[in-house]
């Protein structure tokens, strides 16, 4: 049976990690593919957006996934001519009249996304095989959960001894005379430890439930870019959502959309 500082010992030598996801990149591995630049963006981009899933989704197809190319914020939808027919909902940076910082970047309409996101769709397509190949790779290199599985275990089984332990001295303690001052001391180093392996099996818990989730983005970004092709003319909500991370808007002229998995496409 290992013992707790071996598994921390084990744990420091990974590489420092408190998000969800293995950050590492393996050099010289596939580099003509994937670059650790790219990799390392879309981990960043990935431990950004931890958490906000819940607060944006299913709230507009379109709300977080516009980038404001100015302050780095998400733009938002406004309705403008609300009460007359010229009605008409535009999205803008969010932080574009706040405090003193305006933004220059143009608000642009449901529209207008639209097709930005037609024309990255076609570059997509021509690029179909060199993508697919991406993502699998991102995909393995993400999504290898077989080493979190086994922490995962050593975890479970080292809580359950921990659990032993304290049962044991308690129930020791009803039967003989102890002394209590050593006891207590005995039983608070047991918890502490308890709770400290219980922490880390959390963490590992929730690494593991974030890779799962990640491979499935990664299996749907592949199976919608396998059905799709150049007969595609119309705007696909579903495309736009499983294939898009976000699109980053500069000015009209300069607009880059980010895929899911790292690709950039300039627009
Ligand atoms: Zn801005």
């Amino acid at each position: 049976m290992e013992s707790l500082s071996s598994i921390r010992n084990r744990q420091k030598q990974q590489v420092k990690n408190n998000g969800e996801i293995p950050q590492y990149y393996v050099e010289g591995h596939h580099e003509a593919i994937i670059d650790a630049d790219t990799f390392e963006r879309v981990q960043r981009e990935m431990e950004k957006r931890k958490g906000m899933d819940k607060k944006y989704g299913g709230v507009n197809p379109f709300s977080a996934k516009i980038k404001c190319g100015d302050c780095g914020g998400w733009y938002g939808s406004k309705v403008w001519h609300s009460n007359s027919k010229y009605r008409k909902v535009i999205f803008q940076c969010n932080h574009k009249f706040k405090n003193d910082c305006k933004c220059s970047t143009p608000h642009l309409t449901e529209e207008e996304i639209k097709q930005i996101f037609l024309k990255a769709l076609q570059v997509a397509i021509v690029e179909k095989e060199e993508l697919i190949e991406n993502i699998k790779l991102m995909k393995e290199m993400v999504c290898e959960i077989s080493e979190y599985k086994e922490e995962e275990k050593l975890l479970i089984e080292e809580l359950n001894i921990i659990e032993e332990e304290i049962e044991k001295i308690i129930a020791e303690n009803s039967r003989v005379a102890l002394d209590q001052t050593m006891y207590q001391q005995k039983y608070d180093e047991l918890e502490e430890n308890y709770e400290r392996v219980r922490v880390e099996y959390v963490k590992v818990t929730e690494k593991i439930r974030m890779a799962k989730k990640q491979e499935e983005q990664f299996k749907s970004f592949i199976e919608i870019l396998e059905k799709a092709d150049d007969t595609i003319t119309e705007f696909d909500e579903e495309m736009w959502l499983g294939l898009v991370d976000f699109v980053t808007i500069k000015n009209k002229e300069d607009i880059l959309v980010s895929l899911k998995g790292g690709m950039q496409i300039a627009v």
